[in-house]
């Protein structure tokens, strides 16, 4: 029954978008590029528990950059860099989804495994801005499959 519910799930998710499934922006941990690297900071960073922190610059509309919770193994809190310093150092790559991508599309990009984890926009009135609604990892799509009935 198991393996049927999986095969379900498997076949439910060409009928889903990206955005049926993603975390939604008010509930995404982010961080001001601006942010000092002390050891208050750095704990709140870890009890959060995520791998990967979306960066941003003067909004959250503006996500530039992602933080990864290994950068900051080698950071001497006393040296207080901020968050920018060290993104600009390992460079992540930033990648970005529209929230109405189907789920089985994003899956066979996840596969390909160079990225799981991407920030997800909608289109808006404006033609020339799209605005950020979320972050999507692998994980939100494994879960979707195994979840379904
Ligand atoms: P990993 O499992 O690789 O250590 P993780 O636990 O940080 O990474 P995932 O397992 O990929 O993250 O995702 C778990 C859930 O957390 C998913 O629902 C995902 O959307 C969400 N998530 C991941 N990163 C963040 C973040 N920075 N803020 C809020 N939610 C996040
Ligand atoms: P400007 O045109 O004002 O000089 P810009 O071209 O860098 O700035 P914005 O106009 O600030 O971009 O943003 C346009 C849209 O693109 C925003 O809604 C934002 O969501 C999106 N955007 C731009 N860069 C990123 C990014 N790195 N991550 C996520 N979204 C981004």
């Amino acid at each position: 029954a198991e393996e049927l519910k999986i095969a379900v799930g498997a076949m439910e998710i060409s009928d889903k978008t990206v955005g049926d499934v993603m975390t939604k922006i008010n509930d995404v941990f982010m961080l001001n590029e601006t942010t000092v690297l002390n050891p208050k900071t750095i704990n709140e960073i870890l009890r959060m528990g995520y791998t990967r922190i979306p960066i941003y610059s003067g909004d959250r509309n503006n996500v530039v950059s992602l933080l990864f919770v290994k950068d900051l193994a080698l950071i001497d809190p006393d040296d207080n860099f901020t968050v920018k310093t060290v993104c600009d150092f390992h460079k992540h790559k930033l990648r970005l989804v529209m929230a109405d991508m189907s789920l089985r599309a994003l899956l066979e990009e996840f596969k390909k495994g160079e990225y799981h984890l991407a920030l997800v926009q909608r289109r808006t009135k404006d033609p020339d801005y799209l605005e950020l609604v979320g972050l999507i990892t692998l994980e939100d799509i494994v879960e979707e499959i195994l979840q379904a009935e």
